[in-house]
């Protein structure tokens, strides 16, 4: 097949796939019969569980008390049949190894009985543990590869559920030597501990009914999505993620008549079905909408308990990417999967509810409950402010360094954007504690001067990172690909340690004598004095911001290699150890596990790159530059030099190009052979000598595409990527 073929057919099938549709017809199934029909819901433990044992595992998944194992029997016999009715055939431990995507392994229900015969059976024993052999998970070193053994543990408090005929049970994924070696354990440990000390909080504003904080994360989740056949023609696509070649378009994202546009009908089938398969699952997905490039899009779920966004989340990406691939699109979860325009990221909405019902960070009607949300608001901005080097290591994936400091994403400096409104709080409380004698009225705190704050007036900032939106943050500085693990047990644990501080002080305040009011006020004052150099209301984009945030110490690490060791410096070794969320130990590990994967994306791009310089473009490239100077040849021989005048120049272009296109892939190739023991030390040779390799090919490759004819190029080009769908 000639290279034109190859891609014109690709496009010539496109036009047979536009209509595939969804699967599924409302009409017929109602969505709320749909809703949550393969999850092991409340519903279905009412109904199947023996009464006691139902409250024993309630008391668990709702008030975080250890899970008794007298009823794991019972729960795993009801869960079986439960799970048979629907046609399972296996079970598997789901879990989110340091990957940071998800594993299983099944296992058949099936056990022999004599006679060539076989019964259903699934133990409690099997529900409550499971032992993966952990050799070929990533552990950075915490575990030697002879110690394979790895247990994984039901993680009661997220629900099982049925998915192509098994019986999935979330759980969390330990060390033989009780080490985390998975996203999730740290999580849910950072949520315990932010719990206990924001249940101190409550208590001194005399709250004494809610028993447990947790937090909450509503994660929207960008995505590309193109045409399959395009997608298999890209080398890069399929084994990076990303374009690593490809011209900017003559049309890009311009014309801004993407975002919130007009779904196209070939799109839109494929969300039906991909929102159906979530619903089936109980992920509550809420929005479709076009994102700002062409073929970008979101989709975002209603909020939940964050260890269920997690495993929902991971759900999402999944579902899209195996819908998709039904539909004949290729879904693209990569942060940068096309140069020039908008890369993908995950908005994780974050905040904290007691059980009593309460949005903390919900500003509310009265002073008093504006004092307690003050509170909150004050303590997440001193985590924010202390440890922002940590919230950005929290959102390293090598894809992020696409897209932090690009004019389409935060920046790498970590900021938090409150709006005029509340900023005006802030700014009033700096000014230290009012002096009127009615203390119990909180008049001091300068708060019943602007006693509302309706949600919706707190202006939008697209530009920052980790953004107040009326009754909760939106952290958007977290990639499109990563796992909500990371991002979320960082920040429940800066925000632990502030409430636990804040508590301290107010406690030992009011116990000195102080009103709580008077104690609120001294504390509100002191902490905003010290931490307000962390809120910034204006264009994050801004080189004035960068010279500005320099000034105040923010720190600014502008890629993944630059920010990990701070993961592992003495303060957030005791942070996380104080807290019991990480060990020294795991914390290492993580720090290795991060930095080999980032090694290993950029040689595989490294060599993806040479890979397809060397075997496709460049070849094409020569081949065309013979085809031209024949012709130009031919014509000169027929009407002389005058005539190709121009021709020849364009014929000079090609072969200079060409030339250093290929001097380019050599330098690359050397730059890639570099061993080094040390991980970091590899990793910043990738970074300060391969990268910049790397864009050097793609910089002569696309100017080629911009001048070779097309029925030469072997790549699907941008513009076909992008605009035929
Ligand atoms: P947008 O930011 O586009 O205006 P929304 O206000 O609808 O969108 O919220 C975006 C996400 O924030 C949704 O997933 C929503 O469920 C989530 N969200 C809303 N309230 C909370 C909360 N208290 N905690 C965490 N996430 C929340
Ligand atoms: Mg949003």
């Amino acid at each position: 097949m000639t290279l034109r073929t190859a891609r014109q057919d690709a496009i010539a099938r496109i036009s047979d796939l536009l209509h595939v549709e969804s699967e599924y017809d409302f009409s017929v199934t109602p969505v709320p019969e749909l809703f949550g029909s393969k999850v092991f819901n409340d519903k279905v433990m009412q109904e199947r569980l023996p009464k006691a044992v139902y409250k024993s595992l309630k008391k668990t998944i709702n008030d975080g008390k250890a899970l008794d194992p007298t009823i794991a029997d019972a729960v795993a016999n009801a869960m079986k049949d439960w799970a048979l009715e629907l046609g399972a055939t296996h079970y598997t431990h789901w879990f989110h190894p340091l990957t940071g995507l998800t594993a299983e392994k099944h296992d058949s229900f099936i056990s022999p009985q004599e006679g060539f015969e076989a019964i259903m059976e699934f133990s409690g024993k099997e529900l409550v543990k499971g032992e993966p052999d952990a050799s070929s998970f990533p552990s950075g070193g915490s575990r030697a590869t002879f110690e394979a053994r790895g247990y994984t543990a039901w993680d009661a408090t997220s629900p099982a559920f049925v998915r192509d005929t098994t019986l999935v049970i979330p759980t969390a994924f330990c060390s033989y030597t009780g080490e985390a070696l998975d996203k999730k354990i740290p999580l849910l440990r950072s949520m315990d501990v932010l719990s206990t000390h924001a249940l101190r909080i409550l208590k001194i504003f005399g709250n004494n009914e809610a028993t447990r904080v947790t937090t909450t994360v509503g994660p929207e989740q960008e995505y590309f999505c193109i045409d399959k056949n395009f997608f298999n023609l890209r080398q890069d696509l399929i084994l990076t993620g990303r374009s690593l070649f490809g011209a900017k378009p003559p049309k890009g994202q311009e014309s801004e008549d993407q975002y919130f546009g007009s779904i196209k009908p070939r799109i839109l089938e494929f969300m039906k079905e991909v929102e159906a398969e979530l619903w089936l699952l109980g992920v509550n997905a809420k929005t479709r909408h076009n994102e700002v490039a062409p073929s970008q899009y979101e989709i975002a779920p209603i909020y939940s308990t964050t260890n269920i966004a997690m495993d929902h989340n991971q759900l999402v990406m999944d579902v899209l990417k195996k819908t998709a691939n039904k539909h004949g699109l290729a879904c693209l979860l990569h942060e940068k999967p096309f140069k020039g325009v908008n890369g993908s990221g995950k908005h994780n909405n974050w905040s904290m509810s007691s059980n009593d019902g309460q949005n903390l960070l919900e500003p509310g009607d009265n002073p008093h409950n504006n004092a307690q949300f003050l509170v909150f608001l004050v303590a997440t901005l001193r985590g924010v402010d202390k440890y922002g080097d940590l919230l950005r290591v929290a959102i390293s994936n090598p894809g992020n360094d696409h897209r932090l400091g690009a004019n389409e994403a935060p920046p790498a400096i970590i900021s938090a954007f409150l709006g005029d409104q509340l900023n005006d709080i802030i700014e009033q409380l700096e000014k230290g504690p009012a002096k009127s004698s009615k203390p119990e009225t909180f008049m001091e705190l300068g708060v019943s001067t602007l006693p509302k704050f309706p949600k919706d007036t707190t202006d939008r900032n697209r530009t920052s990172p980790f953004a107040f939106t009326g009754n909760k943050f939106e952290f958007r500085a977290v990639p499109s690909s990563l796992s909500l693990g990371d991002p979320n047990c960082f920040l429940n644990t800066i925000v632990a340690e502030a409430l636990d501080d804040i508590a301290t002080e107010l406690e030992s305040k009011i116990k000195g004598g102080a009103t709580v009011a008077t104690a609120v006020s001294e504390v509100l004052t002191d902490n905003i004095k010290k931490h307000k150099r962390i809120v910034f209301n204006g264009d994050n984009y801004s080189d004035a911001w960068k010279q500005e945030a320099a000034k105040r110490g923010l720190p600014n690490f502008a890629t993944l290699v630059d920010a990990m060791p701070a993961l592992i410096t003495k303060d957030k070794i005791a942070l996380f150890e104080k807290y019991k969320v990480m060990s020294a130990k795991e914390l290492e590990s993580r720090y290795v596990i991060t930095l080999e994967a980032y090694n290993k994306v950029i040689n595989q791009e490294g060599q993806t790159t040479l890979d397809m310089g060397r075997r496709q473009i460049l070849p094409a490239c020569i081949l065309y530059q013979g085809q031209i100077a024949e012709s130009i040849s031919e014509t000169k021989d027929l009407l002389g030099a005058d005539s190709v005048k121009e021709q020849l120049e364009h014929l000079k272009d090609v072969a200079g190009l060409n030339n250093q296109l290929k001097s380019k892939l050599d330098a690359l190739e050397k730059a890639l052979d570099h061993e080094d023991s040390d991980v970091l030390k590899h990793a910043e040779h990738f970074k300060s000598s391969v990268i910049p390799k790397m864009n050097e090919v793609r910089e002569v490759a696309d100017k080629l595409e911009l001048i070779v004819d097309s029925a030469f190029w072997p790549l699907p080009t941008y513009s076909e990527m992008l605009f035929i769908v």
